[in-house]
């Protein structure tokens, strides 16, 4: 280990070990900040285990710090939403998902999931259901892709994607970590793999049925960065994080209704596309946290992306805005892909822009 802030990991096993009382549970307070983009957490000790995100305290931090207020009015309202068993202090310790509200007790701008909740407590009784393929890239302390050459490139793209191998994928055993503690955690991680950029990665999040595609995403993001800090590697959520010929990073969202899961709901999917077709850029503008300027750097029409400026769909087709996967057109029926959403978006801006276009034709 010789990466910047290195500390010998050996040492921490001795005080981990330490017997914690039966009557101190720690909870960790997670939040999305003011970029709507980054997370921040801090931690406090409760005197009970905490069976839902309700019984525990709502708490404050300096928003100021964050972006999220002025200095002179800064306290932010934490409000847990949802709770995770810990995969770091393990035991009783929880990680507590939390919203955050202004001091008039209005969602701050970057608290997307009030509304979210809301539009998904709407169309309940239509079940939809969401799954996301997060791509992220690991770096190196000094921002370069991680296990790349530092005085040049590895070989282009190929031999990356899925691979195997010393000289294909770098950063395993982060993905390996990252993989076990979702399972521990509670978060509903259905598989990784390696991407077409080489340190570049993805894992998959559902089906999730709601809010649910939101809050596990965002503390699925949580969790890679943290066990990342543990390696001295960084995460980066950008969506084209080299330019030239590489693969920038998305987070493409697969979604269906119950209609659209049964007998012939292709009909459904065909008619959610018709949908979506009409509110391209409403829907450009709900993708990333910048209204479209950071996809805009990665939906260029190249490296199996469609062009920004244009909606198209098609069966199997990795060039489109949206893709029905093969399997769901010869069985007609399933989910579609939005193929837009970039890698660092707001699943919670994502989901619901989606529900309203095809659930409520609003
Ligand atoms: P790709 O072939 O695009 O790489 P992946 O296997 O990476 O696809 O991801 C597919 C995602 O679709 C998974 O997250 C999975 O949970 C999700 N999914 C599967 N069935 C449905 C469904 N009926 N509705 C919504 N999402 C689904
Ligand atoms: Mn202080
Ligand atoms: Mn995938
Ligand atoms: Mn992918
Ligand atoms: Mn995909």
């Amino acid at each position: 280990m010789n990466f910047n802030g290195a500390t010998n990991k050996v040492v921490l096993e001795r005080y981990l070990k330490l017997q914690q009382p039966k009557d101190k549970v720690q909870c960790m307070y997670v939040w999305i900040d003011g970029s709507g983009e980054h997370l921040r957490a801090k931690s406090r000790t409760v005197d009970f285990v905490p069976k839902t995100p309700k019984e525990l305290p709502i708490w404050n931090f300096d928003g100021s710090s964050t972006g999220q207020a002025d200095g002179c009015n800064s306290d932010v309202y934490l409000y847990p939403v949802a709770l995770y068993r810990d995969p770091f202090r393990l035991g009783d310790n929880k990680l507590v998902l939390c919203e955050t509200y202004k001091y008039n007790k209005k969602p701050t701008e970057t608290n997307h999931r009030m509304a979210c909740n809301e539009l998904m407590e709407r169309v309940k009784d239509q079940k939809p259901w969401f799954g996301i393929e997060q791509e992220y890239t690991l770096l190196d302390q000094d921002q370069h892709p991680f296990g790349w050459p530092k005085n040049g490139f590895p070989g282009p793209q190929g031999p990356y994607y899925c691979g195997v191998g010393a000289n294909r994928v770098y950063g395993r055993d982060i993905v390996e970590a990252h993989y076990r503690t979702c399972l521990y955690s509670g978060v509903n991680i259905s598989g990784t793999n390696a991407e077409v950029m080489p340190a570049q990665w993805e894992f998959q999040v559902g089906p999730c049925e709601g809010i649910e595609m939101g809050d596990d995403l965002w503390m699925a993001r949580f969790l890679i960065h943290r066990v990342a800090e543990e390696f001295g590697v960084v995460v980066s959520m950008d969506p084209k994080p080299m330019q030239g010929d590489w693969n920038g990073a998305g987070a493409h969202t697969n979604f269906s209704t119950l209609k659209m899961r049964e007998e012939n709901g292709l009909t459904e999917i065909e008619k959610a596309i018709d949908k979506l077709s009409r509110h391209h850029i409403r829907h450009i503008k709900a993708y990333d946290p910048n209204e479209g300027k950071d996809n805009e750097r990665r939906l260029t029409g190249l490296h199996e992306t469609s062009s920004i400026h244009d909606f198209s769909a098609g069966v199997a087709n990795r060039g489109c805005s949206i893709r029905i996967p093969r399997g769901c057109a010869e069985e007609r029926k399933g989910y579609l892909e939005d193929r837009r959403p970039s890698s660092n978006c707001d699943p919670y801006q994502v989901t619901g822009v989606m529900v309203k276009t095809c659930c409520l034709d609003e």
